[in-house]
């Protein structure tokens, strides 16, 4: 695994504030704009900026990424294992 230390971001979806990403295996190429992030705490999908911080990937994105046999297989797996972990901390509410 790589662990990248990206800009602090919040996740868009549930707030969940991070500051570094880990590669789903060890020989990933270097994390790069556009890449597409697993929310560690509530699983939703999001895409690394050009600033390398988060934003939500678009439903036509998330249609894109699904029709990719691996890219599908890596990301359910990713999302079923924090699901059944469970929240890391509740959605915070911004204002
Ligand atoms: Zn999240």
């Amino acid at each position: 695994m790589r662990t990248t230390i990206t800009p602090p971001t919040l996740c868009p979806s549930c707030g969940y504030r991070s500051d570094r990403a880990i590669s789903t295996t060890p020989e990933s190429p270097p994390l790069r704009p556009g890449d597409i992030s697993v929310c560690v705490n509530c699983s939703c999908l999001n895409i690394f900026k050009d600033d390398l911080t988060l934003r939500k990937a678009t439903e036509a994105e998330i249609v894109s990424m699904m029709e990719d046999d691996e890219t599908r297989h890596i990301l359910q797996q990713a999302q079923t294992f924090f699901r059944k972990r469970g929240l890391l901390q509740p959605k915070v509410v911004q204002h």
